[in-house]
């Protein structure tokens, strides 16, 4: 491997570790609105059915553009999200495109930078999570009714973070409430009565419905640091409520601080209850009223359409256009193609909403390997496709020496709807073209691949599907991209 490919991947280490953060920042204490509901949970009626919530997600980097987390990270973390959430019949969905932002300030922020960023790039009637480097010093925080900020460094696979800051963002507590801060306390010692104000949750529940969360189905809990806990789950450090008796913290909980891999996490069935409740009574505006998208299968395969896996190229090659046969219900691809067989980090990326897409500049004589993920706002959870594989031939010829396609005309021009346009053109080679119908704003209605022979070409285009007005015919080649505009009456 080259020097500089070396030093490349080493701009990509993080420059924060999670170990160095606070678990979370969000502000102690049960929110108004929790305080009334749990002051008569059963008053609230439940859920039937699952509810959506759409998410608008920010990735934040620096001024210059950079630091920004993949979207192959934060899609499995999405994914990972929506699996803690699964059993609270609580889903989300990413709400429109992702929205990027490059702004220092806000890329490694105090408290007061944060909320500037919330105010300033939140959207209206959705759930506003950001994606930073570092957010004050913790994996995360929630602001009520504001939004939620994420370390990069903290939506590794297996972290909980963005579920526990969720949680937060429903109104949940920790499930230690009340303990927020205290930092020299002595375990060994016997827990006072009360901490601060607040009362402390007696290890036999006795008081649950006044102590600590005040949920009943959260054991006592009094850990306000990162810990970890034992083969079942439980902490071990021993604890001792105010009447003497030891006992363990409940690992499983979300809203605790045990670590994430401490065994399978979860909420709590009245800890689901409220979320719900503050979903459907105190922020109804955040649930989606939308059919949600249809899946994309979980078994569904990449197939490699051109180049087939393990093809040797022999034409003048130095870009390429990759097709792969759609995925049902994919909305976007995310595209990596690399002359080694690794995807640590990517030399060539792109994300797409169709099934094909072109790259430039590819060497002579060398192996490529690529790789596809579908997504969609609904479906995060596709992993990357096996590898394809490829070989280029031995001529390289610079992009911008070649011209290959010629002379495009399209008649009739206008044509009626229903009808069938011919495309004439000459190639000055054998090559594989994708031929598409576009709208004026560039959205793909139509899509061929099309083998074009050296000389004329003339190709039959069906307009079955296209409803009249002015659209671009677009044939995009090995070095170069032609457009004509296409009156449909
Ligand atoms: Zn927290």
């Amino acid at each position: 491997m080259s020097k500089s490919l070396l030093s490349l991947m080493a701009l990509f280490l993080p420059l924060l570790t999670s170990a160095q953060m606070a678990p979370c920042g969000t502000q102690e204490g049960r929110v108004k609105w929790l305080q009334d509901y749990q002051e008569n949970p059963g008053a609230y009626p439940k859920s039937n059915a699952t509810i959506y919530v759409p998410m608008k997600i920010h990735i934040v980097g620096n001024d210059e553009g950079a630091g920004h987390t993949s979207l192959n990270r934060t899609l499995n973390a999405f994914c990972q999200l929506n699996e803690h959430f699964k059993d609270a019949d609580i889903q989300f969905f990413i709400s429109g495109e992702i929205n990027y932002i490059n702004n220092t300030l806000y890329y490694a922020h105090n408290y007061n930078n944060g909320y500037a960023m919330m105010e300033e790039h939140n959207v209206n009637n959705v759930f506003n999570c950001y994606i930073v480097s570092d957010p004050a010093g913790n994996c995360g925080y929630s602001v009520y009714g504001l939004g939620v900020a994420l370390s990069r460094s903290c939506i590794n696979t297996g972290s909980s973070t963005w579920a526990h800051e969720a949680g937060h963002y429903l109104s949940l507590p920790h499930t230690f409430s009340g303990w927020e801060g205290y930092d020299d306390f002595d375990y060994t010692q016997a827990a006072p009565n009360f901490i601060g104000n607040r009362m402390v949750e007696r290890a036999d529940s006795s008081n649950c419905e006044n102590a600590g969360d005040r949920f009943c189905d959260t054991p006592a809990d009094y850990l306000n640091y990162r810990w970890n806990c034992n083969s079942a789950g439980f902490s071990t450090i021993t604890e001792t409520d105010p009447n003497g008796i030891q006992f363990h913290s409940d690992g499983s909980l979300i809203m605790s601080y045990s670590t994430d891999n401490c065994t399978e996490m979860r909420f709590s069935e009245e800890q689901i209850d409220a979320m719900q409740a503050n979903l459907m009574f105190d922020r109804p505006y955040l649930i989606s009223s939308a059919q949600p998208m249809d899946a994309i299968p979980e078994d569904a395969m990449i197939e490699y359409v051109y180049p087939q896996d393990g093809q040797v190229l022999t034409d003048t090659i130095s870009s390429i256009t990759l097709e792969w046969a759609p995925i049902p219900n994919a909305q976007y691809y995310i595209v990596n193609m690399n002359p080694f067989p690794f995807f640590s980090f990517t030399i060539y990326d792109a994300i797409v909403a169709t099934n094909s897409v072109t790259f430039h500049g590819l060497e002579a004589n060398q192996d490529y390997y690529w790789q596809i993920r579908p997504y969609s706002s609904y479906s995060t959870c596709m992993r990357f496709s096996q590898k394809g594989t490829f070989t280029t031939g031995e001529t390289i010829t610079a992009t911008e020496e070649l011209s290959t396609l010629e002379n495009l005309n399209i008649y009739p021009n206008p044509v009626k709807g229903n009808h069938s346009v011919t495309v004439v053109f000459s190639a000055k080679q054998r090559e594989h073209l994708q031929v598409r119908i576009l709208s004026m704003t560039g959205q793909q209605l139509q899509s061929i691949s099309y083998e074009a022979n050296q000389g004329d070409n003339n190709l039959q285009l069906s307009l079955n599907t296209i409803s009249s007005g002015l659209y671009m015919v677009e044939l995009i080649g090995v070095n170069d991209r032609i457009v004509r505009k296409l009156m449909v009456k």
